[in-house]
């Protein structure tokens, strides 16, 4: 499996906002968001194919109670399979980030699902296949229906309008079993003021369409930054 980075920060994102844990970013992906803020991990993956031992090692170096299986993908690898294993294994609370295009049967705590909308279409001087293979593979309803009815969830969506809002609304209609609170709308973007700035519109469109407001903790704390 390759990985672009293993490092120990705090979760930014979601349910878990403040917990220390440890991070392991697969890199790989087979989507290519166009405000991908990882494309170390997907446009142009970097990092070295590690053994299911060299990355639990690695895991190892750090106490942490909570794990971060992140990317890119990482439900490309069926390596994550008996890393989650050993992880829960050793008492680990285990989180998934996901695009939710691909399902795998792993032991997890959490299925962290982030549906790609209309938004992430890659515009501008990308390469045309990516493009369409992008649109082709990004919406896979059954898949992040599966991951709801198969593991504790969460789903967290990119907006930057309302009209994005209102996609989601849609999109979540059409799913069914998702347990309470756990539907997050994020503001696009990887500048702290410009998020400061999206929250003052998007958290009151949040409580009005019965959705929780998810700000990027990571970027107002540590700024665009790997590893962290
Ligand atoms: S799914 Fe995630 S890692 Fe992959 S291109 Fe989109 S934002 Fe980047």
């Amino acid at each position: 499996m390759r990985v672009a980075e293993i490092y120990e920060s705090v979760q930014g994102e979601g349910e878990l906002t403040g917990q220390a844990s440890i991070f392991v970013r697969a890199s790989g992906c087979n989507l290519r968001c166009g405000f991908c803020d990882t494309p170390y991990a997907s446009w142009a993956p970097e990092g070295d194919d590690l053994s299911v031992a060299a990355i639990l090692q690695q895991i190892g170096r750090f106490d942490g109670s909570h794990v971060v299986l992140t990317g890119g993908e990482p439900m490309l690898f069926s390596e994550l399979i008996p890393i989650c294993e050993r992880l829960r294994d050793e008492g680990r609370h285990v989180t998934i980030e996901t695009a939710g295009t691909l399902h795998l049967a792993l032991p997890c705590d959490l299925m962290s699902i982030s549906p790609k909308m209309n938004n992430s279409t890659p515009l501008g001087d990308v390469d045309p296949r990516w493009r369409l293979r992008h649109e082709q593979t990004r919406h896979s309803m059954d898949v992040v229906q599966r991951l709801i009815d198969d593991y504790p969830h969460q789903l967290k969506f990119v907006v930057r309008s309302l009209a994005d809002c209102q996609e989601v609304q849609q999109y979540v209609e059409q799913l069914s079993n998702i347990a309470h609170g756990r539907v997050m709308l994020m503001p696009q973007g990887v500048d702290a003021i410009d998020l400061a700035a999206a929250a003052k519109w998007l958290e009151p469109e949040c409580r009005r369409r019965g959705f929780r407001f998810c700000p990027r903790k990571q970027i107002e704390w540590f700024g665009l930054q790997r590893a962290t």
